[in-house]
């Protein structure tokens, strides 16, 4: 592909509860005129912040801006739970080959909360860096199963793990909605907008980041010396380019055909009050994924709010606009009741949408599409440890720096071939009614 017009472009709500707890920001100033860069990233989430950071400490002397169609860090990459994980349960693989495909990925998701890890150490950011673990639930008997699955799995691969059980996830978890849990020591909980918001402030000063300035085309020039890209207000011509949008990849003309979006909404409480609180038993902070695909993924912070996350659909304008998030608050205030039956009905804070990108079978985007154009993202919901890591790396690929991280991830960088729309559309979204009619009652 030589050139795309970009039609879909990112619209953020300001209701997210999470970018609600940090302080105001002043957004940097949009694109303006003709202007000339060595390399431009695409979108300044985890993906581009990250890579953002890893090409100027290649290149101390080259031109390097960021182009965020909204406000930086304000995304996805705050709007998501905060789970940052190396094992996922939903990939579950038995056979020997299976097992080895399992340990590749979780090599690499491994390798994801390792980078943020150290740049949270490095940068000295403040994202409460909970490495507590997460929990695996299931509130159906015939779940269960896959949770002990899970635990033999976990076990083959010597990774430390316990299954929970009656009064003791009860306890833990304040609630005596689940049958069963399976706590794993791999797992970090985090406040992701103070994560962003932290990448943001620590940008080396050689990086240029215009905000408000969505792409809404590029193209490739014609003497190959590289890409022009137009804002509303502004072109910009470089040499290298990263594209780091994930969510909204397809829509900039990255692999259309090998990944596609899907819309997510959550919900946060207020803090509970005291009594609130000694009524659930005062548990630790916790996490809890579902055992079930579209099954809810639950918090309680440590400012003691619930998150609840049960929704994930194809919606083609990817952001949804008020009124389409009123309807999926009351699925997740329902969610919240079902596991706290104490709590009122006015609790839920704040609610907000956000994209992930998928594939079909689990595999990421991390390649050089074209001479000079680079793209990471396809995070399959795991794009808080990858993103970070991608990026990164994406940025050393570019710059022809081979590394361990960057063989390790090629091995799971090649997406599938999927059908073409409408069929794709048609065919996913019939197999989120399956899922979320076998995760009735864990959502
Ligand atoms: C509700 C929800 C819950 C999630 N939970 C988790 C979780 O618990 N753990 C986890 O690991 N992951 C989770 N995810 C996924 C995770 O948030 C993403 O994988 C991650 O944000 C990807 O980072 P990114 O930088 O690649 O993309 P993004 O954060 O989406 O950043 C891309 C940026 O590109 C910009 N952009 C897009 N198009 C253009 C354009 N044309 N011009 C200029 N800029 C553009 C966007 O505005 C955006 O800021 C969740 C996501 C959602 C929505």
């Amino acid at each position: 592909m030589t050139a795309k017009i970009i039609s879909t472009l990112p619209k953020n709500d300001d209701s997210c509860g999470w970018l609600k707890q940090l302080p105001p920001r002043i957004a940097q100033p949009a694109l303006s005129g003709k202007q000339h860069a060595d390399w431009v990233v695409l979108g300044a989430g985890f993906t581009g912040l990250a890579a953002a950071r890893q090409l100027a400490l290649l290149h101390p002397q080259a031109r390097i801006v960021v182009l965020e169609a909204e406000r930086a860090g304000e995304g996805s990459s705050a709007r998501n739970s905060g789970f940052l994980v190396d094992s996922t349960l939903n990939e579950g693989h038995y056979s020997a080959a299976g097992l080895e495909l399992y340990r590749r990925k979780y090599e690499i998701k491994r390798a994801g909360v390792l980078a943020v890890q150290q740049l949270v150490t490095d940068l000295g950011i403040n994202c409460d860096f909970e490495s507590n673990g997460k929990i695996h639930c299931t509130a159906v008997k015939s779940h269960e199963k896959k949770i002990l699955n899970f635990s033999k799995l976990l076990t083959e691969l010597k990774l430390s793990h316990k299954i929970l059980a009656g009064e003791e996830l009860q306890q833990r978890l304040g609630s005596s909605y689940y049958r069963m849990g399976l706590w794993t020591e791999g797992g970090v909980m985090l406040q992701p907008a103070k994560l962003a918001r932290g990448m943001i402030e620590k940008l080396p000063q050689q990086v240029e980041l215009f905000e408000n300035s969505p792409v809404i085309n590029w193209r490739k020039l014609s003497n190959s010396a590289g890409y022009q890209l137009s804002t509303p207000e502004g072109q910009l011509s470089c040499e290298k380019l990263i594209v780091a949008v994930n969510g909204f990849m397809t829509n900039c003309g990255v692999k259309p055909n090998r990944s596609f979006s899907l819309t997510l909404t959550a919900s946060m409480t207020r803090p509970l009050t005291d009594e609130e609180d000694d009524a659930i038993g005062r548990p630790e902070p916790w996490g809890v994924l579902s055992a079930q695909s579209m099954g809810a993924t639950v918090r309680l912070t440590k400012d003691r709010r619930i998150l609840m996350r049960n929704t994930a659909e194809v919606w083609p304008k990817l952001n949804m606009s008020a009124s389409d998030l009123e309807l999926r608050k009351a699925k997740h205030l329902n969610g919240i009741k079902r596991r706290f039956p104490q709590l009122g009905d006015d609790i839920i804070e704040s609610s907000w949408s956000g994209t992930i990108c998928l594939s079909g079978n689990n595999a990421n985007v991390f390649s050089e599409l074209e001479n000079g154009m680079f793209a990471a993202g396809c995070y399959n919901a795991s794009g808080i440890g990858l993103g970070v890591l991608f990026g990164a790396e994406i940025a050393n690929l570019a710059s022809g720096k081979m590394s361990d991280e960057i063989r390790m991830i090629q091995t799971n960088s090649n997406p599938m071939l999927l059908p073409p729309q409408p069929f794709l559309g048609w065919g996913v979204g019939l197999r989120l009614l399956r899922d979320r009619f076998f995760a009735r009652h864990e959502q």
